[in-house]
């Protein structure tokens, strides 16, 4: 079978790439082994414009919110499921110069398109801890990966697209202008394989930087009616569920939640909430972030066709949908990749 492109990973990374490239008219089949690690089906979900204890705007934030809200929104209707949650998130300040400094920011155009509202009296006692109010973010909520990897992977399902199985390189042959894959013959491989890419001989020479995460699955009486955020997010699920995390941790590199992780996220949401619940759940998973914090997009230096879109580190649903799409023009000849994400810049490093 010949195919223009030949994915391997379906986490957000993959399944947002494959779905740019179907719409741009390319013909797509998609590699995936569900027994393997994904950082996206264990992830928050958050999108979140302005991040940090610092409360800085997301890097490249105006681009990328412009286009991840209406472009999840519209798979939702393609897809007939429901997977984007639009909630503001609530961030109480620590002090009253905190709050100050944000009455002036929220005024500022860099910022004000993300402010729904500076908040400078306690709100919602029964829910959160904020004794300075806080401030009240726009264009924020959060994906539900595991509904969203599951629709698109059973719409590629029915439509043949999909090959559920590991991805073996002595099973890849070079043709000449061509690869071929077993009996898939592609013009185009690209690979979105997470942290697994530091397995793949192809691009393991890249300075990824794996940062393992955990969060916990909250049972409670109390619906929060927002995303509450500091040191730690908490996102109401519905049906008396919330999703708390999450670690950060740069050693221990499995998917193996820890009595550690455990213990540093109860603490923390200890002094942000203040409602009573019960521990349900935990997970455990590994981001593929990256030693500059950017993207890890473009060519193999020698192999032609042969692609990678990876490093999407601790924010790959807001990052996934802009890249792909600047990714799928760049692979049509229409534009260039960001400095920032190509990975020329680690050439010297091959
Ligand atoms: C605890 C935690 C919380 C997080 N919270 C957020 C958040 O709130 N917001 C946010 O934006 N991001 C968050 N992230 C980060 C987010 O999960 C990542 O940015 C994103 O999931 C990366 O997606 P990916 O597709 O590159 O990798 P993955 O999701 O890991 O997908 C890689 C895929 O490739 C497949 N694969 C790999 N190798 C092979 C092979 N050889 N053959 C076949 N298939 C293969 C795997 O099976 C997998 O399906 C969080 C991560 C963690 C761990």
């Amino acid at each position: 079978m010949r195919v223009d492109c030949l994915i391997v990973g379906a986490g957000i990374a993959g399944t947002v790439l494959a779905d740019h490239l179907i719409k741009a008219g390319k013909k797509v089949m998609i590699l995936d082994d569900s027994a393997l690690p994904n950082s996206s089906r264990v992830a928050g979900g958050l999108y979140n414009p302005i991040t940090g204890r610092k409360m800085v705007k997301t890097w490249n934030g105006d681009a990328l919110f412009d286009y991840l809200i209406p472009y999840y929104k519209g798979l939702e209707s393609d897809l007939s499921a429901k997977f984007l949650y639009d909630v503001p998130i609530y961030r109480p300040f620590f002090s009253i110069e905190e709050q100050n400094e944000w009455m002036a920011k929220s005024a500022e155009s860099f910022y004000a398109p993300y402010v729904k509202e500076v908040k400078t009296r306690p709100q919602w006692p029964d829910e959160v801890q904020n004794p300075h109010g806080g401030l009240l973010l726009d264009k924020s909520g959060y994906l539900d990966t595991a509904t969203f990897l599951d629709s698109y992977r059973e719409k590629l399902r029915q439509e043949g697209q999909l090959i559920e199985e590991r991805f073996n390189s002595d099973l890849l042959v070079k043709k000449e202008t061509a690869w071929r894959y077993g009996a898939i013959e592609c013009e185009q491989l690209i690979f979105c394989d997470g942290r697994l890419a530091l397995e793949n001989s192809f691009f393991s020479w890249l300075p990824f930087n794996l940062v393992k995460g955990e969060l916990l699955f909250l049972k409670t009486n109390v619906m929060p009616r927002v995303i509450y955020n500091r040191g730690v997010f908490v996102i109401p699920l519905g049906n008396g569920m919330c999703k708390c995390g999450s670690t950060y941790d740069h050693t221990d590199l499995n998917e193996i939640p820890t009595k550690k992780a455990r213990n540093e996220l109860l603490e923390r949401v200890k002094k942000l909430i203040n409602f009573d619940f019960e521990i349900v759940h935990q997970k455990a998973g590994v981001r593929p972030a990256t030693r500059d914090r950017k993207p890890f997009i473009g060519e193999h230096p020698k192999e032609k066709g042969m692609w990678i879109f990876n490093g999407l580190g601790t924010k790959g649903v807001s990052l996934a949908p802009y890249y792909a799409r600047q990714l799928v023009r760049h692979m049509d000849g229409k534009g260039s990749l960001d400095d920032e994400v190509n990975i020329e810049r680690f050439f010297s490093l091959f």
